[in-house]
């Protein structure tokens, strides 16, 4: 019955001189999750993008727009000529089919020569509605339903459900990050909340074969596919870090693993960085989960990077993190049991609140340069899709 759906979006058309180009975004990340629905078409005006739906079904298409940030709510509806008659036969067809007793017309008139004002309409289309149902009453205030009409130039649109979308803005519109993705919990989600806010990401994988499994890596492949779903594809860099570890480990005083290992990390994050076009870090740090997250640490672990490093996690209970994980689909993938190179690294007792001078004095020992350039010449580099559109 629906022949429209119709996408509101939100926030982006806030956003003055560059309204245009996140309109394009949002177009783009839409029809690349509709790619294979051949038949669809859609326009845009002013907040409000419509797709001819051509007889596929509303709820196949809104189910996959749910993944596209930017898209603030949708809504199915039966669209007419500007026409009383047909708009008085779809306002019936759309009450019938939500369930309820009470309801109100809302009608909109942005086109301004349809003859009847938006008031006039409302009483027109509620008397009709009226009269062609059996137990049915108009409930200004608290209606079951409302009937919206919008008179556009084109045509009409009648539609009662509102469809949630994921809110946010377009994949795309506020550049590239590089996130560095363990296997973990709470990396992916980090990564899915820069999406939201319309990062482009590439995903940075510490791989310390054959500490780790080929599983290991395997896990971080398939989050980095389940991230894609939301933003369409995603690029893959796994850095070899075994030497780096080995390193650390013959030379550096343990206390110190954890902190200069992941100095070690962000220098190489902010190479692999530069070569993405990645303006900024992104990691799934929580403020005191563990000992390298206490402020302390990440005050001397963040001074080998010039780059703003992006941690959306700060504030989150790790229950809090837990429940988003499993609802965007990565919580199950990252509790497969294989391990990750850093709980290989753990020592008794990491420094809490490591001094700077202490740990360059220790990462002297190492030869920082050849470490970093050996493992920047070794990347592998993978480009990842959904699973469901691959
Ligand atoms: P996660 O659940 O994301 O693994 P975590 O709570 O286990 O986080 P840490 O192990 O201290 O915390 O890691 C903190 C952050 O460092 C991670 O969120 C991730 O951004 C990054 N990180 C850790 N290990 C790796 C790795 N092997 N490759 C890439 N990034 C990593
Ligand atoms: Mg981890």
């Amino acid at each position: 019955m629906y022949s429209t759906l119709l996408v509101r979006y939100g926030e982006i058309s806030l956003k003055g001189n560059n309204r245009s180009y996140f309109e394009d975004k949002l177009l783009a990340n839409m029809r690349r999750v509709l790619g294979d629905l051949a038949a669809l078409r859609m326009h845009k005006t002013y907040g409000r993008v419509f797709v001819d739906l051509k007889g596929i079904d509303a709820e196949v298409v809104a189910e996959r727009l749910k993944k596209v940030f930017g898209i603030v709510s949708m809504s199915p509806a039966v669209s007419t000529p500007l026409d009383l008659e047909a708009i008085k036969k779809a306002a019936l067809e759309v009450l019938m089919e939500s369930p309820g007793t009470t309801f109100k017309v809302q009608a909109q008139r942005p086109n301004k020569r349809f003859p009847l004002t938006s008031p006039e309409l409302n009483q027109v289309l509620g008397a009709y509605l009226l009269t062609h149902t059996p137990n049915q009453r108009v409930d200004v205030h608290h209606p079951d339903r409302v009937v919206h009409v919008e008179i556009r130039d084109e045509g009409a649109y009648v539609y009662s459900r509102i469809i949630p979308g994921p809110g946010g803005l377009p994949v795309g519109v506020t550049g590239r990050a590089l996130l560095l993705i363990s296997g973990g919990i709470d990396s992916p989600v980090a990564g899915f909340l820069g999406m939201k806010r319309g990062l482009e990401l590439t995903g940075l994988h510490f791989y310390s074969f054959p500490f780790t499994s080929e599983r290991s890596k395997e896990k971080v492949i398939d989050l980095c596919r389940v991230l894609a779903g939301y933003g369409g594809s995603i690029r893959l860099v796994i850095a070899p870090f075994t030497e780096i570890q080995k390193a650390i480990r013959r030379n550096c005083p343990e206390e110190f693993y954890v902190t200069i290992m992941r100095r070690m990390m962000f220098r190489i994050a902010r190479a692999v960085a530069e070569r993405e076009g990645a303006l900024a870090l992104l990691t799934g740090e929580s403020l005191g989960q563990v000992a390298s997250q206490t402020l302390h640490s990440m005050a001397v672990i963040n001074r080998v990077v010039e780059l703003p490093v992006l941690r959306p996690l700060v504030a989150w209970d790790k229950s809090e993190i837990i429940d988003l994980a499993r609802s965007i689909g990565t919580y199950d993938i990252s509790i497969r049991p294989y391990e990750d190179c850093c709980t290989l690294f753990v020592p008794k007792h990491p420094a809490t609140k490591p001094r700077l001078e202490r740990v360059e004095a220790a990462e002297s020992k190492l030869a920082v340069s050849e470490l970093l350039k050996d493992c920047l010449e070794n990347l592998e580099i993978l480009t990842l899709y959904p699973d469901d559109l691959s």
